[in-house]
């Protein structure tokens, strides 16, 4: 049968968390649309190479998102937006609603994504890995999404 409705921004998005065995240096992430490397190591440094398809990359280590594309970062802007509406004060901020609402741990990663208005075009990565900080055991969680809405036709050959 076939379906001709759009699918749009319908669905749960994709979201698959894995983890990297004890030690190992942080993923070399690829696209899985056109394959392109999205970081690379040049003298001791790393490079953003993102290619089109990347929404957003979440960094554990910062604990913060280090790339947005535009259209992410347009979605978080119209999603801040709301979150200070509804939580306009320090007061409303300072409850556990707003920490339900704005917060990207772990289990809510997903649905912040469905609230930023991605849906099962998107494709998010979480790479867990470890290893040894001054001796000590440390684990990051790093987020990449890639954005199957933006693939094109050429993308497919
Ligand atoms: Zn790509």
């Amino acid at each position: 049968m076939q379906d001709n409705a759009s699918p749009a921004a319908a669905g749960q998005v994709g979201y698959v968390a894995i983890e990297q065995p004890f030690g190992l240096q942080p993923p070399k992430v690829h696209c899985p649309i056109c394959g392109q490397q999205q970081f690379v190591e040049q003298d001791d440094e790393y490079l953003e190479t993102p290619c089109e398809h990347l929404a957003f990359v979440f960094g554990g280590e910062e604990d913060e998102f280090v790339y947005a594309s535009d259209d992410f970062a347009e979605r978080f802007a119209r999603f801040d937006a709301e979150l200070d509406a509804r939580f306009p004060d320090d007061e409303a901020r300072a409850s556990e609603a707003y920490e339900d609402a704005s917060s990207f741990y772990r289990d809510l990663f997903a649905q912040r994504l469905q609230d930023l208005g991605y849906g099962a075009s998107l494709l998010a990565l979480r790479i867990t890995y470890g290893g040894l900080a001054e001796g000590n055991p440390v684990w990051f969680s790093d987020v990449y999404g890639f954005d199957y809405a933006l693939i094109r036709e050429d993308d497919a050959q």
